[in-house]
């Protein structure tokens, strides 16, 4: 535990020890002890009460289910088409060739769970192996690769911030098997004339293994030019990608924050 100088100083007797700590303070800044003040005022307001899920993965009371293994009710292709991807047996399979699809609402500042897994059957190389990907207010990809064993460059694996961040580590699990991404999403701001003036920042969760620990966005997520970013509302839909690749998807919610 920190004490204040004066209680250290009368903690000993030993004039060589007082002689030193009153050494240390002098050259200490009065903002060294500042640690010590508690928080002020206390919040005022009581957190809401809400309900877990069984688990972690399972969504709490007040997530917003965006797909139960059932319909597609929540999402929609791109041009505003009913989303096109194959629904079976609990998940959804990318439609290679149907495009991309959205959520039917708008998320800004959230907390997300998807799972996530790439053919059994592996198939290509690289970049063409069980891609799709998590894009954050259509915007912000998240990569969903099959990283297993499958080398590409590191800020396209599973788990990056597209052509920006890497993941902290590759805890990809085997082609086939359900993979989890927790992410927790703060939406860029931007000023009147379209500047931003906050950058969007964002943690991942991969398997229960934390990969990316609140980073700066850059921008959009371009694949062939540097990031940048274009002003946009507060709230977009979330966007997955059609890459080509028969990726599956379950489990997903969002809450807002
Ligand atoms: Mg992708």
């Amino acid at each position: 535990m920190a004490l204040p100088g004066n209680q250290l100083l009368s903690l000993t007797a030993d004039p060589m020890v007082k002689r030193f700590v009153v050494g240390v303070l002098a050259v200490l800044p009065a903002t060294a002890f500042a640690q010590d003040a508690g928080p002020f005022p206390p919040p005022k307001t009581r957190p809401p009460i809400i309900s877990p899920g069984k688990t972690s993965a399972d969504p709490p009371s007040d997530a917003i289910v965006l797909f139960d293994g059932k319909s597609l009710s929540h999402w929609r292709s791109s041009d505003g088409t009913p989303a096109k991807w194959q629904v079976r047996d609990g998940y959804v399979e990318v439609a290679a060739g149907t495009g991309d699809i959205m959520t039917t609402e708008a998320y800004g500042d959230s907390q997300l769970h998807i799972e996530w897994a790439t053919p059994a059957v592996p198939k290509g190389e690289g970049q063409e192996r069980g891609n799709s990907g998590v894009f954050l207010m259509g915007q912000y990809e998240i990569q969903v690769l099959d990283s297993y064993n499958n080398e590409t460059y590191y800020h396209g694996q599973a788990g990056s911030v597209y052509k920006q961040y890497a993941p902290l580590v590759n805890a990809s699990r085997k082609p086939g098997e359900w993979q989890s991404y927790d992410i927790i999403f703060k939406a860029p701001k931007f000023d009147e004339q379209g500047k931003v003036t906050e950058r969007a920042r964002v943690t991942v969760i991969h398997n229960g293994v934390l990969i990316q620990n609140n980073v700066e966005i850059y921008g959009i997520t371009y694949h062939d030019r540097p990031a940048l970013y274009i002003a946009h509302p507060l709230q977009e839909p979330l966007r997955l990608q059609d890459h080509g690749n028969p990726v599956r998807y379950r489990n997903i919610w969002i809450r807002r924050l």
